[in-house]
């Protein structure tokens, strides 16, 4: 979500920018949104450690709202080589195929 002065922050109930990743006045937006520390808290989510994806998301009781569909974090994870944590997420989300991520040729 991008804030009136620019701050960029991973939620829209972060109103108080505990998550914030940045000024989109500074920073090119594409830049937050593929940047590390959003990488590692979209891993820390995958995972299930809440208290390591945003500071906000600590206290959080909406956890999994609006979550992205088992098969796209699968296909997140694969794609950014997280493969431990694709591991982890599968033993989670068993009816996740083991190559649903796999685009088809
Ligand atoms: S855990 Fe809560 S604060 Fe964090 S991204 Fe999800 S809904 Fe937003």
């Amino acid at each position: 979500m991008v804030h009136v002065d620019g701050r960029v922050t991973t939620c829209c109930l972060d109103e108080g920018l505990e998550n914030t990743l940045g000024n989109a006045r500074e920073t090119p937006l594409a830049e937050l949104w593929n940047g590390s520390l959003l990488h590692r808290w979209r891993v820390a989510q995958a995972d299930g450690r809440f208290e390591d994806s945003g500071p906000y998301c600590t206290r959080c009781n909406w956890r999994g709202a609006g979550t992205m569909p088992a098969e796209a974090v699968a296909e997140y994870l694969a794609g950014t080589k997280e493969h431990a944590a694709l591991r982890r997420f599968r033993t989670r989300y068993p009816h996740v195929a083991r190559h649903s991520h796999r685009k088809a040729k």
